[in-house]
């Protein structure tokens, strides 16, 4: 190496210039783009409250999904345009049968509300189906999922199927689809099905937003009425007992005994209506018509009584305050400077340097309270 450098001047042999080892070559040239034409996406321009009330009450199906998704958002711009729009559609609202239907997963719910949509749709109108499922993966924005699970009525031209909106806790994925309900309406939809999976408290929700609540039950197990909340039970106008089909039909008609005693228990709703309880198979379309008959007589029986008004009445009460409600806790929270003396507050709780009671008050803008 020394001599190399003494006989060239140079210190390394790749630093001569004679030296061919690393030789670069000219890159290929770039590729062009697949689609020549293709130009960068533009943000979409939000819809106008008003394109989008107009569509509604023309029945244009793409601006009432364009409205509902926007219902959905949480996004303020878009919260602020969907407040405006069901402000608009709430006056052409309200003339529908809302019917809510609920069962535990399996009992059968996407094949009745197939069978049962198509039995409505054949009288004439139009049906929306909602759904209030703030725990499913399903419902996270597969769409896909939902039309393959009601296959006759997604392709039915009178028919709008929307999956439940994921986001957010069950009182806001709720007033989400109460909110969806009155644009839906006022697109002309004269029935409307509300689907909830029957574990948990999502019926309590649905039944805040329906006239009609159809509870689908399952025979064969023996201990049909284990299991069942009570609540659950005593929300229901009517019982329904799928797959009363083959060799379960007579475990059927034993589980239909067993609810109608149990019913028997509970005292006389306020509808004054009491529940009945039908066999049915969705899957062979045993008994839908019967299930369906029992559906109208209960809207005759409390249109004449007054209770499906008042029922309405109570509803609207109901949101109310439950959006105020929300609204506080959302508003309060929400504050950053709160959010950090919240913090510091909650470890002086737990240090007892203060009582929870205090630190509460104090939190609310109540300065005076005391430190315990
Ligand atoms: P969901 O989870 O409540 O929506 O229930 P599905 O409608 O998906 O039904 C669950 C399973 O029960 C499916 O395999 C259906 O084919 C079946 N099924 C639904 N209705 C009936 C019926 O009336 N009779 C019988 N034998 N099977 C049914």
């Amino acid at each position: 190496m020394e001599d190399n450098k003494a006989a060239t001047g140079i210190d390394h042999p790749e630093n001569d210039p004679r030296f061919t080892g690393l030789n670069v070559n000219a890159g290929v040239s770039q590729p062009p783009v697949v689609n020549p034409y293709l130009r960068p996406r533009r943000r979409q321009q939000l819809p106008s409250a008003a394109d989008l009330v107009e569509g509604i009450l023309k029945g244009d199906v793409t601006r009432l999904a364009k409205a509902v998704t926007l219902v959905e958002s949480m996004a303020p711009a878009h919260q602020a345009i969907a407040r405006e729009v069901i402000e608009k559609c709430l006056p052409h609202s309200g003339k529908s049968r809302r019917i809510g239907i609920t069962g535990v997963p399996g009992a059968g719910k996407s094949t009745s509300i197939d069978v049962f949509g198509l039995h409505v749709l054949r009288n004439g109108g139009k049906l929306a189906v909602l759904a209030i499922d703030p725990s499913s993966e399903r419902s996270r924005g597969s769409i896909l999922g939902d039309k393959t699970r009601m296959e006759k009525l997604s392709v039915h031209p009178d028919a709008f199927i929307r999956p439940s909106p994921s986001a957010g806790s069950l009182g806001g994925v709720a007033r989400k689809t109460r909110e969806t309900i009155i644009l839906c309406e006022a697109a002309g939809y004269d029935n409307i099905f509300v689907e909830t999976v029957g574990v948990g408290q999502s019926e309590t929700a649905v039944h805040s937003m329906v006239d009609f609540f159809l509870l689908i039950q399952l025979a064969g197990t023996g201990d049909e009425l284990q299991g069942i909340k009570r609540g659950i039970m005593e929300m229901a106008d009517g019982i329904v007992i799928n797959k009363a089909d083959g060799d379960n039909i007579d475990r059927a008609r034993l589980a239909q005994a067993q609810f109608r005693s149990a019913l028997h228990l509970f005292p006389t709703p306020p509808s004054g209506w009491t529940p009945e309880v039908l066999c049915y198979s969705g899957y062979f379309e045993i008994g839908i018509a019967e299930v369906w008959d029992m559906i109208d007589r209960y809207f005759s029986f409390v249109t004449q009584n007054g209770y499906f008004t008042r029922r309405r009445h109570e509803q609207a009460r109901y949101w109310m305050y439950e959006t105020i409600d929300s609204e506080l806790r959302r508003r309060f929270y929400e504050n950053p400077q709160r959010a950090a003396l919240i913090t510091q507050y909650e470890t002086q709780v737990l240090d007892n340097r203060l009582s929870p009671f205090a630190a509460a008050y104090r939190l609310l803008g109540d300065e005076n309270t005391p430190v315990v």
